[in-house]
């Protein structure tokens, strides 16, 4: 086995160390720049409360790794996990709501959860006024974690196993040979090493800087207090030893931004409604040197203040004590609240595991400890995947403002569709300046705008327009006017804006050859042919869908699904180079911009632009050719998100506006419009077409997905074998609702007379049939006409299994 060091004896580097031992890799030094076993890292003093629910379902999957394994941990002697349950109130209807939607995700999760009364609330936590609160949603296996004996039960046994533990051994640079870790160095030497693992915590971002990784973390102050003793518990006592012990279960009151836990007779009071408190890690080094905490700051009482009346009308108990000790406890917040973890994209044998919560810890310990020995992760981790940034959002005044947007967000009602009002148009398309005037409302992604609908397709005289389908929560953030672009672009055309997706080009004499065996489709075919393929990990999940053009004997273009597929890409572009291979990949997003024109109209808009033949005969679908249109030189691609005929047209960036403007004027006359990210999620649902990300991960394989289609029988590519063995457990199936007024919104939890089975994926009021369509994993033998209950809050609706593909199963539409 490789020699590993893991910087960190945290919870999340005792949890690795742990996780590896127990596959036999033992090979492993843990160092940590504080003394052992409390290291002063977030850890030696997090108070650990664990609520395992989570809009995500891989986070809740970590999380409820982490309370079976920490239960299992616990001895008569060591308790590291204490089960007794969470408790979350609402004071406001819009949380009771969302407490229903929480039960959702719990449902579908697979974790206990039921939405009880206030007095029911009461019984369960009796310092509660029941008054104060509307109910609540109690999770009977949540509880509380001691993070330091957790760290200790699995130093030991990792100790036990071999693992070298090293206190008080600070790494002060990464040694590295070309592109390979070669070990860390120290005050006292250099330790060697095949893998080194940063679990620095909120340190993470130095670690990174010695790699030139960057670590879009920042370390934040939060508030924790205790009370003095509460005169009466209501007979909840727990006299067990250990920082666990509690009989209370622990609560969350998240409309003030504020949480419980019990010491003894005392109360824990953690707070997020205070300002964000950026540490700034020189003052930190400097303020703190050589002290045993040098993650617990100084408390700063006035921005407790009204934590403190809040408690005091929640638990009026508290109103015959106070708070006697206090601290600014410093952890790690992310631009989009999701860990850091992975391996480095430019030096191999370097891997990360940050900004975790001890309530994740022992889940994420699990999958990184399956990630490095075999090289698959066994779970879905795209959302926590260290590429999953461009570029762009690891600039350090991003990373600031969202990580402080998160931070302020953290107990927030979010809303799938609501976006952050903070670091906007860092990256704009050329048509940008069009969309404004247009009255576009833009969504964001890897830091694009990206228009969501068009206000000036608003055409409905005031009063007229109906409020569209759905309650107040499915129309936040949305127009009707979404169905209408959708609608006109089956009848006429649709303009749609597709800079943003993500594309590279992959050349070099060897470019085909270095990504046939990565796709699922061999692309070593005539130039101008466009392939639609997956590319598999080594189970055979589906790592990526992409889209694939031979543009030249010598280079391809690829449509991609983001920074991790860029960064894998060019990961593997380097190793190729390495054994010989003439390929380079290169990014090209921002240099170019690309126009969906889609419609049964779409030709009669281009045709007079251009003296290329763009009919269906001349171009067919999945071919591509170079074009001059309205006097700009084009890529014409004749592929379709929506499933109508038109063409993916690419141009170089300085071109785009002309382009979109030249367009626009030929498909006014023609009843076409500018349409936006609404309607395009509408018609690629009516169509069947998947999103990756959403609809599937690594974790499922194409059969699963629906997309067996997009592998060749007679290909060999990575995966494929493993693909082949894997037995189908699930099954993607579009569903879509009995009732018209239904609608969802993705991750509810679909259920047949057996109970829970599965969840949605992505959603969309569907205007050309006027109800929601929808994907739901769900049991392999699902049949077409089959029903599932799908729930949406404290609501259930039914549902009918049907054919994937809901408009123009034929193709003829897209074919033209
Ligand atoms: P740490 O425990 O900080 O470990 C990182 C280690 O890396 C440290 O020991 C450090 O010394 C070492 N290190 C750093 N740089 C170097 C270097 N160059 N060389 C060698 N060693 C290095 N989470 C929950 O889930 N539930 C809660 O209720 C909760 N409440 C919290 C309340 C407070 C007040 C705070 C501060 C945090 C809370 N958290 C909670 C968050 C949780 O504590 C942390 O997310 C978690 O402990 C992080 O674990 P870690 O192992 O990544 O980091």
């Amino acid at each position: 086995n490789p020699r590993v060091v893991i910087i960190g004896a945290g919870i999340v580097g005792t949890s690795l160390a742990d996780e590896l031992a127990l596959r036999g890799w033992t090979d492993v030094t843990v160092v940590d720049r504080g003394p052992l076993p409390a290291t002063g890292g977030s850890s030696s003093h997090a108070p650990g409360l664990v609520f395992a629910t989570n809009a995500c379902e891989t986070l809740s999957g970590f999380a409820q790794y982490t309370i079976d394994k920490l239960v299992s941990l616990s001895t008569p002697d060591r308790l590291c996990f204490n089960q007794v349950g969470g408790l979350e109130v609402a004071v406001t209807q819009a949380r009771m709501d969302d407490l229903h939607r929480k039960a959702g995700w719990a449902r579908a999760w697979g974790v206990a959860a039921e939405v009880v009364d206030a007095k029911r609330c009461a019984q369960l936590h009796p310092l509660i006024d029941a008054s104060r609160i509307l109910g609540g949603l109690h999770t009977p296996d949540d509880g509380l974690a001691d993070a330091q004996a957790t760290c200790d039960s699995q130093r030991e046994r990792a100790a036990a196993a071999g693992v070298v533990f090293r206190g008080n051994e600070q790494v002060l640079g990464i040694e590295t040979l070309g592109d390979r870790v070669t070990g860390v160095r120290t005050a006292t030497g250099t330790l060697p090493a095949e893998i080194v693992v940063s679990c620095a915590g909120f340190w993470g971002v130095e670690v990174g800087a010695m790699v030139g990784l960057a670590v879009p973390l920042v370390a934040m102050g939060h508030q924790y207090v205790t009370t003095g003793a509460v005169d009466d518990m209501g007979g909840f006592v727990d006299e067990r030893p250990g920082k666990a012990a509690a009989a209370l279960p622990i609560l969350r009151h998240q409309d003030a931004d504020l949480y419980y836990r019990q010491h003894g007779e005392r109360i824990g009071i953690g707070y997020y409604g205070h300002r964000a408190m950026p540490v700034a890690m020189d003052d930190l080094y400097r303020d703190t040197a050589g002290q045993p905490m040098p993650s617990m700051l100084p408390f700063t009482p006035d921005d407790f203040d009204p934590a403190w009346t809040e408690s005091t009308r929640l638990l009026p108990a508290l109103n015959r004590t106070h708070v006697t000790e206090g601290f600014n406890g410093i952890f790690s917040f992310t631009p989009d609240g999701s860990p850091l973890l992975g391996a480095h994209p430019g030096l191999d044998g370097f891997w990360i595991a940050e900004a975790v919560w001890v309530t994740q810890s022992a889940g994420v310990g699990r999958t990184m400890a399956q990630w490095i020995t075999t090289g698959t992760p066994d779970v879905d981790v795209s959302g926590c995947d260290i590429t999953r940034f461009s570029v762009h959002e690891v600039e350090r005044d991003h990373v600031d403002v969202l990580s402080a947007r998160a931070f302020d967000e953290v107990y927030d009602i979010s809303h799938p569709r609501e976006q952050h009002t903070v670091a906007r148009d860092r990256l704009i398309s050329p048509m940008h300046a069009g969309h404004l005037a247009r009255g576009a409302h833009f969504v964001t992604s890897h830091g694009w705008e990206r228009p969501a609908w068009f206000d000036a397709n608003d055409v409905v005289p005031t009063g007229d327009r109906d409020d569209g389908p759905g309650d107040d929560w499915f129309r936040r953030h949305w127009s009707p006017t979404v169905l209408d672009e959708a609608t006109a672009t089956r009848s006429a055309v649709g303009l749609y804006d597709m800079t943003s997706l993500m594309r590279v080009e992959v050349t070099g004499a060897d470019a085909a050859a270095f990504l046939a065996p990565m796709l699922t489709r061999n692309p070593d075919r005539p130039v101008g042919t466009v392939l639609y393929a997956l590319i598999l990990d080594d189970t055979g999940g589906i790592r990526s869908d992409v889209t694939v053009a031979r543009t030249a004997t010598d280079r391809f273009q690829i449509g991609v699904n983001g920074p991790i597929d860029i960064a894998w890409l060019t990961a593997h572009a380097r190793r190729a180079r390495a054994d010989g291979m003439s390929v380079s990949v290169h990014e090209t997003t921002t240099e170019t911009s690309c126009l969906g024109v889609w419609g049964p109209c779409a030709e009669s808009v281009v045709a007079p632009l251009t003296s290329t033949a763009v009919d269906a005969a001349s171009l067919p679908f999945y071919r591509c050719a170079p074009a001059t249109v309205a006097g700009v030189e084009v890529l014409l691609m004749r592929v379709s998100y929506v499933g109508e005929f038109g063409w993916e047209i690419y141009a170089d960036g300085a071109d785009g506006a002309e382009l979109a403007d030249r367009i626009t004027e030929a498909a006014q006359p023609l009843g076409g419009v500018w349409a936006g990210r609404g309607a395009l999620d509408c018609l690629r649902i009516e169509k069947g077409f998947r999103s990756w990300g959403t609809d599937m991960s690594a974790v499922d394989s194409p059969d699963e997905a629906g997309l067996a289609f997009a592998v060749a029988k007679n290909h060999e590519f990575t995966g494929r074998t493993a693909m082949l063995e894997r037995p189908v457990r699930r099954r993607l199936h579009t569903v879509i609702a009995d009732d018209p007024a239904t609608v969802l919104m993705g991750s509810e939890p679909v259920s047949t007379a057996d109970g829970p089975v599965g969840h949605i994926t992505s959603a969309a009021f569907s205007p050309t049939i006027g109800r929601t369509i929808a994907y739901a994993w769900g049991p392999a033998d699902l049949r077409t006409g089959d029903r599932v209950d799908v729930d949406w809050f404290d609501t259930t609706a039914s549902f009918t299994v049907s054919p994937t593909t809901t408009v123009d199963p034929e193709n003829a539409r897209i074919k033209g």
